[in-house]
């Protein structure tokens, strides 16, 4: 274990240049546009790749296009550290960068401090993590894992570029993307990553401790009620699918807060035929609910067919209700849990333990490998948007508390 009294020196100044140096990589615009395989990420990526290079890393692309910065050291399965430098449109600067950089800035203070880990560490960009582009969210880490990622080359972006000629353009070739399959070499997963949303700030904690991720399913609803004349159609009588849809939306709404932990969203809606002087005769949406405990996530689907069926039969109207999508809650490993708070408690920062309502790498690697998180506060619980902020402070307290996490997990031991 690293003598507790070394110390990790970590500063947030150091760390806002370089995401200050990161967010100069953006195509035009308000916030950081740094889509997958574009100009604009390879150039984040060979800054990264020099930046590991001066850590004495070794650097390495693997065919899924992750950048890998390996510190070999010492012997056994390596500690796996990162995040990811694609953002969505207009994104913030640190929904990714911080996660990386504080890695970066982990290693550095190690080495600085004269710690010589036992285990190696492997710092990690993982690959369109966001997938706006081409719909392909957490591509590089579900390749990585050994997920199935096929069937996805003929994908095309908004400008008609398929996933397997944006790959030509790095170098890459989609034929040979689960030749990324390598996480059976990897011994732990840790990203430090903002909060997005506002638990931390508003409690004045420095640290989230990720227990798991939100598992969530989302449902395809139609409703099909009678189009008729919106004059001369009594009120009473009427089968009015936007009336029942209406219903459905306030209903899923007190389920969610009936249950801790649960969300849901009625987030897409589309009425027809569609006219002031017509009756909705139809209404498509999607149903989504989300919840952190596994239990409750089973239970998803019959708490929105009851809540579905009860407000279409309200209206008289018929209902259909499909699965759409299914993500399933990750559970994330109690050992690294409690190295993160050991940590937290050796930096003299407070933390607490949560549940990430937002997906991340993590996710595809938890099933294989231990894996956790550590969420620092974002101001206003803003993401995904240019006014993305944490204070740098806030940063520093959280890399360093990476650093001191890695530290134990390597059983390193100061150099004498
Ligand atoms: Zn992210």
């Amino acid at each position: 274990v690293i003598n507790p009294t070394a110390q990790l020196e970590i500063r947030g100044d150091a760390i806002m240049r370089d995401l200050d140096a990161l967010a100069a990589f953006s195509e035009p615009g308000p916030g950081v546009t740094r889509m997958a395989w574009s100009a604009e990420l390879r150039a984040a990526n060979d800054w990264l790749s020099d930046r590991m290079t001066e850590l004495g890393m070794s650097v390495e692309v693997d065919p899924a296009g992750n950048l890998f910065g390996r510190w070999l050291i010492g012997t056994g399965k390596p500690v796996l550290v990162g995040s990811h430098l694609d953002s969505v449109p207009h994104g913030g600067r640190f929904d990714g960068p911080l996660g990386v950089i504080s890695a970066l800035h982990a290693v550095a203070a190690l080495q600085a401090a004269g710690i010589d880990p036992v285990r190696p560490i492997w710092l990690v960009s993982w690959t369109d993590e966001e997938g706006p582009r081409f719909g392909t969210g957490l591509l590089g880490s579900r390749a990585f894992a050994g997920k199935d990622v096929s069937g996805l080359a003929e994908r095309k972006d908004a400008s008609g570029v398929t996933l397997s000629e944006a790959m030509r353009g790095f170098g890459l070739d989609y034929g040979r993307i689960t030749a990324a399959r390598a996480i059976d070499a990897v011994g732990d997963y840790l990203e430090l990553h903002i909060e997005q949303g506002p638990r931390l700030q508003d409690a004045g904690i420095d640290i989230g401790i990720v227990t798991g991720v939100v598992g969530l399913i989302s449902f395809d609803v139609l409703l099909t009620g009678q189009t008729n004349h919106s004059g001369t159609t009594p009120m009473n009588g009427r089968r009015d699918a936007m009336c029942a849809a209406a219903r459905i939306a306030l209903a899923i709404r007190e389920q969610a807060l009936a249950r801790p932990g649960v969300v849901a969203n009625v987030g897409a809606i589309q009425v027809a035929p569609g006219a002031s002087n017509v009756i909705p005769g139809r209404a498509d949406l999607v149903v989504e609910m989300r919840a952190a405990n596994r239990k409750t996530w089973e239970s998803i689907p019959e708490i929105v067919r009851t809540t579905v069926e009860q407000a279409a039969a309200s209206e008289g109207v018929q209902v259909s209700c499909h699965e759409r999508h299914r993500l399933e809650p990750a559970d994330f490993d109690d050992r690294l849990v409690a190295v993160l708070e050991q940590a937290a408690g050796l930096e003299g920062a407070s933390a607490t333990r949560l549940f990430s309502g937002a997906g991340h790498d993590g996710m595809s690697l938890a099933a294989k490998v231990p894996v956790s998180m550590l969420f620092v506060p974002s101001v206003g619980g803003v993401s995904h948007s240019p006014d993305e902020y944490t204070e740098p402070e806030a940063c520093a307290i959280g890399a360093r508390v990476l650093a001191r996490a890695l530290g134990f997990l390597t059983g390193a031991d100061e150099r004498s």
